[in-house]
């Protein structure tokens, strides 16, 4: 029997959603719902508005309700870890967990960030990873799920380098024993570009509606290097529009977004993500 026939027995269709407060603004009903549509499953995939103090409560409710999985968005992707049975082995390491896949009243949190990151920039902008050196700019949520994946494809060396140097230090102790990884503070960023293969910006530095932000200059760049930008509002930021005109390729945070979706869609149902009808609806979404 599929994941999601199991399911259908209990609810009548698949039952999804996401956690968030606030919640209203957020994309992924849209995605997934003609993600649903394309593989001609019935069920829902619906926007939970749940403040803090009942993080609680709505977990207990999606073994209640049938709910074969939801996502979990900010603030409660580190908060939501105590409430489940257990973790996968990246959730626990990265420290935080954005799906949830209810297996008969057990659940098991998963961090797909990282992971969905990795997929997006291999499949549009850099398919080997192997013996690259890639700096990262910025130490936060995002940036941990994405340097936990980029180390288990075996890169020469990962720099990342944060406003507050703390963090990038204490990250790069943290994870050692992970590959070849070093922590800098933000301002020596910009001395390390040079003979980088990759780099990537997980700063909100360039997002709307600051978008005239950019977190070094592009005269920095060499052609021939890949520069990647977490945000996907714009869906070009300055940094990625400066890159390419420099003869970089440029690789936006859009496709991030679609594949952490395709992977909680792909534990949820075993199915391969429809992920072409996952972008065209963001794609819609953002009016472009
Ligand atoms: P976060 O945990 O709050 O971390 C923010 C990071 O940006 C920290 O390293 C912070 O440095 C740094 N930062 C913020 N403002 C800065 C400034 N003015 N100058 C220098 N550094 C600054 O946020 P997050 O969840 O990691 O998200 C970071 C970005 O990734 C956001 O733009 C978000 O939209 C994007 N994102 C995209 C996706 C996707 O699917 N494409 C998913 C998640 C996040 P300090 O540590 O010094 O404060």
């Amino acid at each position: 029997m599929k994941a999601e026939e199991q399911f259908v027995h209990s609810s009548g269709g698949l039952l999804l959603g996401v956690m968030g407060d606030p919640i209203a603004h957020s994309k992924s009903p849209q995605m997934h719902g003609a993600a649903l549509q394309a593989l001609g499953i019935t069920g829902a995939y619906v926007p939970l508005h749940i403040a803090s103090e009942r993080l609680g409560d709505a977990i207990s409710a999606i073994r209640t309700l049938g709910f074969r999985g939801v996502n979990v968005t900010i603030p409660h992707k580190v908060a939501v870890m105590e409430f489940l049975d257990q973790l996968d082995e990246s959730a626990a390491s990265i420290g935080a967990v954005n799906t949830i896949v209810n297996d008969g009243g057990r659940l098991t949190g998963y961090n797909t960030d990282g992971i969905g990151y990795v997929r997006s920039l291999k499949a549009e902008a850099a398919p080997e990873l192997q013996d690259t050196r890639i700096l990262v700019l910025g130490a936060g949520g995002a940036a941990r799920g994405i340097i936990h994946s980029l180390l288990k494809e075996r890169p020469a060396e990962l720099i990342v380098a944060n406003r507050t140097p703390d963090k990038a230090v204490q990250l790069a102790e943290e994870w050692s024993t992970l590959g070849p990884i070093r922590g800098i503070g933000l301002e020596e960023a910009p001395s390390f570009i040079e003979g980088t293969d990759l780099v990537i910006n997980t700063t909100s530095i360039g997002m709307h509606p600051k978008v005239d932000g950019t977190p070094f200059s592009a005269d920095l760049l060499a052609p021939g290097m890949v520069v990647s930008d977490l945000i996907y509002n714009p869906l070009e930021t300055r940094l990625l529009r400066e890159a390419r005109e420099r003869g970089c390729t440029a690789h936006g945070g859009l496709g991030m977004f679609v594949y952490q979706g395709a992977y909680a869609l792909e534990y949820w149902t075993g199915r391969p993500a429809p992920v072409d009808a996952m972008r065209q609806a963001m794609l819609e979404c953002m009016g472009s």
